[in-house]
């Protein structure tokens, strides 16, 4: 590439040098023969001022006197050489002058070989008196000169020219080195197997090339790989935060939702603009300024969060905000269930211990008596199975057991139910009107069946005598209405909490464990059904499960 460079910039010096030549021999010769043509013109004007009264040698030889290279010559009218310095008076055999170029264009220069002489002469003709003057020199009097400058042009150029190539090779050597430097650097970079010397630049397009398909890799890579960082971001369930030098670089959908901000309004601020927590901002402000981690846990908006601060690099900061709302909520719900569960488990089990105890020690020996010893302890006993029945139906609902969904007839399900609590609602002579359409829900069987028997059970159980109880369903609706004993307005946003009763003595009697409402309210917010309660105390209770 190098030998290239400098062949072809050479080759375009010579060219030059060769144009500028042929340029300055032809302007050297032609200012010689110009000179050449006005020597001619003065000799002319001198001789003629000499000329009288066909004084031809003596012109002539004055005139050679002053040069000897001019040459003299007087030709008649008639074209009849009378006088020529060169040959004197031998004239005689010389043909006739006239159709001579110089005698036929008087004044102009004309330049040929000499008929007489053989020479390649110069010549100029004017008339006096009544002959041709002609004066004439031979041309190598002035293409001496033009040898001569040609000679020493031709040298000047050779020397010009070698000084070019110096030149051009030591300026190449320079430019290129640092660029072959960066090819080689690019080279190792890319991978590239070839080893490049310092004078071959002829690689540049294999390593150009390799560096494109690197860079590409190199891109792709990062485009991957941000593409991953962003879902990992996405997908984490917290509110992350990227600052760099107090300011928002990244963020997540969580935080833009938490935050109720867009991306465009804060990517590029101050974290001042995204929290307004003082306990929050002192702790983001301490870690960026003692680039420690910090952890604390803050109340914002009605919410509890759990909060990391983690400095990284010099100037970076994560900041992530855990919703832990729910989790304490949820930590305290569990808390008073065993506590609720525990009591419920424990009134039960205080009875039967007691009564066993009564028969084991002979307290209680009467036949009778011990076979109604037995009965309250199996009452006892099954309410504690019923107890636990219900707190593992609750608990498969909210640990996310998952239930299989089909198309379900729930109408034939609802006929099923009241079938098994029609003795019930004969013995109370409860009045059923039933205005059932054949229904069909995308569902799940046990569930539904579980819904319709807790609200049919405590419709029957807290009725009252020749009560009544609708039942309507279609595929928008379930509902239950009794002509209960109601349930007070306060009592009424307290039902479905689990181990609630309005009346603890009634419920017990009853066999009720105080979970069946808090069941069916589950089982609504696992399938996304909506529960409506009114009832009025003393005039009865109606239950809405809206399934859309
Ligand atoms: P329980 O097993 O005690 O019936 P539930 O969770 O089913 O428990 O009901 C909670 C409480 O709500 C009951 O103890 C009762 O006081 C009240 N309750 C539920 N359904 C009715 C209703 N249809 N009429 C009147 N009170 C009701």
């Amino acid at each position: 590439m190098k030998k290239r460079m400098i062949i072809f910039s050479s080759l375009i010096s010579l060219l030059a040098l060769l144009a500028l030549y042929a340029i300055s021999l032809g302007l050297i010769s032609n200012e010689n023969k110009n000179k050449a043509i006005e020597e001619i013109n003065i000799y002319l004007d001198v001789a003629t001022s000499h000329y009288e009264n066909e004084n031809f040698e003596d012109v002539a030889n004055y005139m050679v006197s002053l040069d000897d290279n001019l040459r003299i010559t007087f030709i008649d009218l008639t074209g009849k050489v009378v006088y020529d310095s060169e040959l004197k008076y031998q004239v005689d055999n010389l043909d006739n002058h006239l159709n001579r170029p110089e005698i036929m264009n008087l004044g102009e220069a004309i330049i040929r070989k000499s008929g007489s002489t053989n020479d390649k002469m110069m010549y100029i003709a004017r008339l006096i008196d009544d002959y041709y003057l002609r004066v004439s020199f031979d041309t190598v009097y002035f293409t001496t000169g033009n040898v001569v400058f040609a000679v020493g042009a031709l040298l000047s150029i050779i020397i010009i020219y070698l000084i070019i190539l110096v030149f051009l090779y030591l300026l190449s050597k320079r430019m290129l080195k640092p660029i072959e430097k960066e090819i080689n650097d690019l080279a190792l970079i890319a991978d590239a197997e070839v080893v490049f010397k310092a004078d071959t630049i002829d690689k540049l397009p294999e390593v150009i090339e390799a560096a494109k398909v690197l860079i590409n890799n190199k891109l792709r890579q990062i485009k991957e790989e941000n593409t991953k960082n962003e879902t990992i971001i996405q997908a984490i369930d917290e509110c992350l935060i990227l600052l760099k030098n107090e300011i928002v670089t990244l963020v997540n959908d969580q935080t833009l939702k938490a935050f109720n901000v867009t991306k465009e309004a804060i990517i590029g601020k101050n974290y001042l603009y995204l929290f307004r927590n003082t306990t929050l901002l002192n702790a983001i402000k301490n870690a960026i300024d003692t680039r420690k981690n910090e952890f604390l846990n803050i109340n914002m908006s009605s919410k509890n969060y759990s909060v990391s601060i983690i400095p990284f690099n010099s100037c970076q900061v994560l900041v992530s905000l855990k919703d832990i709302t729910e989790k304490q909520q949820m930590e305290v719900i569990k808390k008073d269930f065993f506590a609720n569960a525990s009591h419920e488990l424990k009134s039960p089990l205080t009875t039967i211990i007691g009564y066993e105890q009564m028969i084991l020690n002979g307290i209680i020996e009467d036949k009778k008596e011990i076979k109604d010893a037995s009965l309250k302890i199996l009452k006892e006993a099954n309410r504690m199975n019923q107890i636990i029945i219900d707190m593992l139906e609750l608990s498969n609902l909210e640990f996310s057991k998952t239930y299989e969904l089909v198309d379900i007839k729930i109408s034939d399900v609802l006929y099923d139910v009241i079938n098994r609590y029609q003795s019930r609602i004969d013995n109370k002579n409860i009045n059923l009107s039933l205005d059932i359409k054949d229904t069909t829900l995308y569902c799940n069987k046990e569930q539904i069946e579980t819904l319709f028997s807790n609200l049919i059970d405590n419709a029957i159980k807290y009725n009252k005598e020749n009560g009544s109880i609708v039942l309507i369903l279609d595929e928008k609706h379930f509902v239950c209405k009794d002509t209960g004993i109601g349930i007070s307005y306060n009592d009424q946003s307290r039902v479905f909490e689990r181990f609630y009763r309005v009346d603890k003595a009634k419920s017990k009697e009853t066999g009720g464990t105080g979970l069946g409402l808090a069941i069916v309210k589950h089982i609504c917010e696992k399938f996304n059904y909506k529960v409506e309660l009114e009832s009025v105390l003393d005039v009865g209770t109606t239950i809405t499960i809206y399934f859309e």
